[in-house]
């Protein structure tokens, strides 16, 4: 690959700002009102998040606080691309910047796992699919896959938006990534996610073809578990464990094994930890096989290497994981996040894969988002 020569990626892990007046556009006006919404409140230190009658309310770190000097602050920094909002000139954004698909997960979606109402959040699913259907994918139906939010407080209700969201043309399901049993966001209501109360669930998912896309960082209360000295590498890494536990949790409790043709996505986690948690998982089956049950009908190791795919933007040592006989592994920009790559992806393509044998850059650039997404158009030409 030539070094000023343009690299195109599909993308594991991008995002949409939804408009603000989303929810009266879809949903009678008395259920629109108990969406989340949110806004900043005592100078900008505080996010006030309102959740059907509920409010939570968390610190903003000061990097993201309105700056006094003039320069923008993250959340302005995350909003800047001319595509983030602007659906329109959402493809125009992608072109300049080398990427072709998209996996397209919501932002303000990402509260809706704290909804209790089983009726709200079963209908405002139903309606928000169909409006990304329609005004999201419809922007590029050959190369963005919306990911459709799944009403989790009930099975047979998430089982039916599946099976909706399917028929609607959608390829993908948002599922939450789950909570530690400790920790503030763990829903004690639901069963947790290697409960066989899902088993249904992984039928229908396997049964319909869609992919189950885990989306890190959704559990508010790990932005901010730690503070003092550290605290923001500590909860910025930290994060990344829900994907890790996703990946871990489905091998574990069979719900892969059951279903060799249910395919997960863990975006935005990186991915070189997979080939240590296939290890540290064999040597547990092994080990303790007195206690381990269910049996599984295949290793641990040879279920996530083969169903479980993952996203990283900047991670270097994914690479060679490859090598490790882990092949799963994709790219992702986090358009437009600021943990993404947006006005730097082509230097962060050429920084990763010059160098690389041919095979591998189409691995990870394009060939391992084709395995899940398959109706995705290629990009015009690897020139
Ligand atoms: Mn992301």
């Amino acid at each position: 690959m030539a070094r000023n020569a343009k690299i195109w990626a599909h993308s594991g892990d991008s995002h949409f700002i939804e408009p603000d007046d989303l929810w009266t556009q879809i949903l009678p006006k008395d259920l629109a009102a108990r969406m989340p919404w949110t806004e900043l409140v005592e100078d900008g230190r505080m996010e006030r998040i309102h959740v059907d009658g509920e409010v939570y309310h968390f610190p903003v770190p000061k990097i993201a606080q309105k700056r006094d000097d003039g320069r923008p602050s993250i959340v302005e920094l995350s909003g800047r691309p001319p595509g983030a909002r602007d659906l329109h000139a959402r493809l125009a954004d992608l072109d300049r910047e080398g990427i072709w698909g998209e996996v397209v997960y919501s932002s303000i979606g990402i509260w809706e796992g704290m909804i209790q109402d089983r009726e709200l959040i079963r209908r405002a699913a139903a309606a928000e699919n169909e409006w990304k259907v329609r005004e999201v994918q419809g922007i590029g139906r050959d190369r963005l896959v919306a990911v459709a939010s799944l009403p989790m407080r009930d099975v047979s209700d998430a089982v039916a938006e599946a099976r909706h969201a399917a028929e609607i043309g959608m390829y993908a399901v948002g599922l939450p990534t789950p909570a530690l049993p400790n920790s503030r966001n763990f829903d004690d209501k639901v069963p947790p996610l290697n409960s066989d109360y899902w088993e249904p669930l992984w039928a229908a998912l396997e049964e319909l073809n869609l992919v189950g896309a885990f989306h890190i960082g959704g559990d508010a209360s790990e932005h901010t578990m730690y503070s003092g000295p550290g605290g923001a590498i500590l909860n910025y890494t930290n994060s990344t464990y829900s994907g890790q536990r996703a990946a871990m949790v489905l091998t574990a409790c069979g719900a892969l094994d059951r279903h060799p043709n249910l395919k997960v996505l863990i975006s935005e986690g990186g991915a070189a930890w997979v080939p240590f948690l296939a290890d540290r998982m064999e040597e547990g089956y092994r080990q303790h096989a007195m206690f381990v049950k269910p049996k599984l009908s295949r290793s641990p190791k040879e279920i996530l290497y083969s169903q479980v795919y993952c996203s990283f933007q900047h991670e270097a040592s994914a690479i060679p994981t490859l090598k490790e006989g882990y092949r799963n592994v994709m790219f992702g920009s986090d358009y437009p996040h600021l943990e993404g790559t947006y006005g730097h992806t082509q230097e962060t393509l050429h920084e990763l894969f010059d160098g690389q044998p041919a095979d591998v850059t189409q691995r990870i650039t394009q060939g391992s988002f084709k395995e899940l997404f398959p109706h995705v158009s290629s990009p015009p030409a690897l020139n």
